[in-house]
């Protein structure tokens, strides 16, 4: 085969020698699509550049050819993977590139290439995948966003034929649309694959020149998306039928949004509850007090008892969020009881005085903990 080729496979694919294995299969779908036989008919140069940039293909994407290529360019690699080196005839059998085509083609037209035996029916169009990252206030609220989508799209031209306007796709003639036929070899008869539409069963005699026939082209389309109220982080919503064309009018595959929910300033989710941490004054703690606290609904007034302790929950009903579901959720606050630092002189006499006037039955925790401190070392004494 062309191994004659000096050309680079790195500038064939027009990648860097950097590129990573998914920019390698991109710019190959990109440049094979542009030199397709079945888009270039009767252009032998054509041929020759879709064979050439899958052979380099073939060695950059397998990570043992091409570290061979990049240390010792395509002799190393012909040497280590024999003689031959490239096989075009294994090439165009092997699984992943037909992948690669039915996702470009469809079955149809991999078949119309390469002569193959699968026979595909109707290829629905590959789902895709978006992601976006919403504030926590627009997860609870639900919101509408724009996303703006790269993806291929049905061929408005030939509304997905593949054929020419004012023409359609015909039944081939040679096979009579079975995509395949039969041939007497010697004593044998057996069959095979259409030569005319290789397989396909259908010719397009006039392909539609906005497409080149696939009935498919690339378009960059923005869509508005619904995200419901009370989603949560990593939810992925499904927006039918907003996924690649499938080739030739097959059914168009889906897209999925992954929302992501950034995180809030105070307020942390947990189900459809809302858990928020309120500092307070150890004062205002221990003597009660009326606070106002945040919910997602707005400002909520909180009655704090005396002696309220670090760490203690209030419950708010009905103050969290409404899920999917419809459930609705609680709030709960959270009291952390701040010690006072930076005491001036006079805060710090008010204190000690403080203090020295507290009795036992102040503290009743630090009491009941001492003595049964004092309890657990007596053992040992005596
Ligand atoms: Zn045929
Ligand atoms: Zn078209």
């Amino acid at each position: 085969m062309s191994t004659a080729a000096n050309e680079d496979y790195y500038s064939l694919l027009g990648v860097d020698r950097s590129a990573s294995a998914e920019e390698i299969k991109k710019a190959f779908r990109r440049m094979a699509l542009k030199y397709h036989p079945d888009r270039n008919p009767g252009d032998k140069t054509a041929e020759e550049r879709f064979k050439k940039i899958s052979e380099a293909y073939e060695v950059l994407s397998d990570p043992d050819k091409r570290r061979l290529y990049d240390q010792y360019g395509p002799e190393g690699v012909k040497q280590a993977f024999g003689a031959g080196g490239f096989q075009w005839s294994d090439f165009t059998h092997a699984d992943e590139f037909s992948d690669i085509f039915e996702g470009m083609f469809g079955g149809g037209l991999f078949e119309q290439l390469f002569g193959g035996t699968r026979r595909g029916g109707a290829q629905r169009g590959s789902d895709l995948r978006v992601d976006i990252e919403i504030s926590f206030m627009e997860a609870v609220r639900g919101v509408e966003k724009t996303i703006e989508i790269t993806k291929y799209d049905t061929c408005s031209a030939c509304v997905g034929s593949g054929a020419a306007s004012g023409t359609r796709p015909t039944r081939c003639r040679h096979c009579g649309g079975h995509g395949q036929v039969r041939v007497t070899q010697g004593f044998f008869t057996i069959a095979q694959t259409c030569p005319i539409c290789r397989g396909a069963g259908q010719v397009i005699e006039k392909p539609c020149t906005t497409c080149r026939g696939t009935g498919r082209v690339e378009r960059r389309k923005t869509l508005r998306v619904k995200v419901p109220a009370g989603i949560e982080d990593g939810a992925r919503l499904k927006v039918a039928g907003e996924g690649e064309a499938g080739a030739r009018g097959a059914p168009p595959g889906n897209l999925y949004v992954v929302v992501h929910v950034k995180e809030h300033e105070f307020f942390k989710r947990d189900g459809n509850h809302i858990i928020c941490d309120v500092p307070i004054s150890f004062p205002k703690a221990a003597l009660g007090c009326e606070i106002e606290v945040p919910t997602i609904h707005g400002p909520v007034l909180l009655k704090i008892p005396p002696g309220t302790q670090h760490d203690k929950i209030f419950r708010l009903k009905g103050k969290g969020i409404r899920d999917l579901q419809g459930q609705v959720g609680d709030h709960f606050v959270r009291i952390k009881i701040e010690t006072p630092t930076n005491l001036s002189r006079e805060q710090r006499e008010l204190l000690e005085r403080f203090a020295a006037a507290c009795g036992e039955s102040v503290h009743p925790q630090s009491t009941s903990f001492l003595s049964a401190v004092a309890k657990f070392f007596k053992q040992f004494s005596s």
